[in-house]
């Protein structure tokens, strides 16, 4: 390994790649198709007109063709905020006293404060190309929401924000990022949808959830004219996005000749690690390297580790689309648990079927063991990291703790998805000692597994 790695490794501008790479493109066995609910059909592209954009949805159905242009407007944006930097982490691997070399691709470098704005500005480039007026989207944490709030005000697009009613009124600052970026942000469940009113009707005073947030978005799309529905992960659309972070750590790798053992992600839908590792996995499948991938998820909600592999439903209201991947059932509701972007219970079908067929392994942390892991991070490297992000610095921590014990100087590299400062009400609970987690228990799974949707799983 080169000597001479500076702290933060940069691309210069004209590095950023000029295309997305598909990895659909290098699997034997490809992800298995949407189906149609009503008739477990797969789904027809021009089915899905009505809610996505046409581009978008050739993307979604593309698995042959392995390198997508990036429109040379998106390429602009990224400008503003990109190559972000490859960190060589050397104050965190003083402070762990490991051999092992410690790197993360850092995410959060732009007001989002997460790696959503690499697919927001291209689904919301799209939409313009299409002539359309505005979209909606739902919006839990509200990384995602902003996000999308920042493209559409880029490409001068009305932005809908369907926002889980308990996150609006507990996170007051990200709503106003986003009025800030021109999005109107709604409360959710709220009066304005039928389905809104419905569950409004039958569960007065509920504090909603993301799946009704979905199921408002999407009503809100389609009964608008000009308005199509976003969605900020799992669709392998949004994977091909976020390869930009894969590709560019890549490159800069290359630079330096650093050869990675291990690759680690967290996961929520699988956006982030999806494309981060995919460039990397496409190299294993191709037969020309191999690495050592961990996806690491929320014990509280843990797809991978707990979940089947079977054909569910996207969303709580059961009006999307069945698609086929590692999922807790779509009426599985999380306990409360700070990483909000990662509370799903599903999971990108292309990650799923990447895991069916054994390329990386997962593991699940307790939400303490995060924040612990967070606070070493942020003491060491000085950067305050997203709770979603910190599962992947618990599991980089174990791991070269793990090489302190053996002696080895493994090459770690993760990807810090986002920051923390839209959080702090859940590091203060950490640092009042007041945090516990709460798991899902065999008997809670079973009872939604029993409820999976009997289309596609015969
Ligand atoms: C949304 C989010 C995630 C989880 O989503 P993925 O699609 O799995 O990447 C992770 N980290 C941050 C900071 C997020 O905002």
């Amino acid at each position: 390994m080169n000597d001479k790695i500076p702290y933060k490794i940069y691309l210069s501008e004209d590095e950023i790649p000029k295309q997305w790479y598909n990895v659909r493109a290098d699997m034997k066995v490809k992800p298995a198709p949407l189906l149609n609910p009503a008739n477990g059909q797969p789904l027809k592209p021009e089915e899905l007109e009505p809610i996505f954009c046409k581009e978008l949805i050739r993307q979604e159905f593309d698995n042959d063709t392995k390198w997508i242009d990036i429109p040379e407007e998106v390429l602009n944006f990224y400008k503003m905020y990109r190559p972000s930097p490859l960190v060589h982490a050397t104050f965190l691997e003083k402070a762990l006293d490991t051999p092992a070399r410690i790197f993360y691709k850092f995410e959060g470098n732009n007001t989002s404060g997460s790696h959503k704005l690499n697919s927001a500005i291209a689904q919301v480039y799209y939409a313009k190309q299409q002539g359309l007026k505005g979209v909606t989207t739902e919006t839990g944490a509200g990384q995602w929401g902003t996000a999308l709030s920042m493209a559409c005000a880029y490409f001068g697009l009305d932005c809908q924000v369907y926002m889980v009613k308990c996150s609006y009124e507990q996170k007051p600052f990200r709503r106003e990022v986003m009025r800030t970026y021109g999005a109107k942000v709604t409360p959710s469940p709220s009066e304005t949808t039928a389905v809104g009113r419905k569950i409004l009707a039958e569960h007065p005073g509920t504090t909603g959830s993301l799946g009704c947030a979905i199921s408002e978005a999407v009503e809100a799309a389609l009964t608008q004219e000009g308005y199509r529905y976003q969605l900020g992960s799992v669709l392998s659309q949004v994977l091909l996005h976020q390869t930009i972070i894969g590709l560019e750590a890549q490159k800069a790798m290359k630079k330096y000749d650093i050869k990675p053992d291990i690759l680690i992600g967290c996961t929520g839908g699988g956006s982030n690690l999806g494309g981060f590792a995919t460039p990397f996995i496409g190299e294993m499948l191709r037969g020309e390297a191999d690495y050592k991938i961990i996806a690491a998820e929320p014990a509280s909600c843990p797809s991978f580790t707990k979940g089947v592999f079977a054909y569910d439903f996207c969303d709580t209201g059961r009006i999307c689309p069945l698609a086929k991947m590692y999922t807790l059932g779509s009426q599985f509701i999380p306990s409360s648990n700070h990483a909000g972007g990662l509370r799903f219970h599903g999971m990108s079908p292309v990650l799923s079927q990447l895991y069916h067929d054994g390329v990386f392994e997962c593991r699940s942390v307790i939400q303490t063991d995060v924040f612990q892991a967070a606070e070493t991070f942020a003491r060491a490297e000085g950067i305050l990291p997203a709770p979603e992000s910190s599962h992947a610095i618990k599991i980089a921590i174990d791991e070269a703790l793990k090489c302190k014990e053996t002696g080895e100087a493994k090459t770690i590299v993760f990807n810090l998805s986002g920051t923390g400062y839209f959080d702090l009400m859940a590091y203060g609970k950490f640092n009042d000692g007041t945090m516990g987690d709460i798991l899902p228990t065999d008997e809670e799974l079973k009872g939604c597994f029993e409820r999976l949707p009997k289309v596609g799983n015969e």
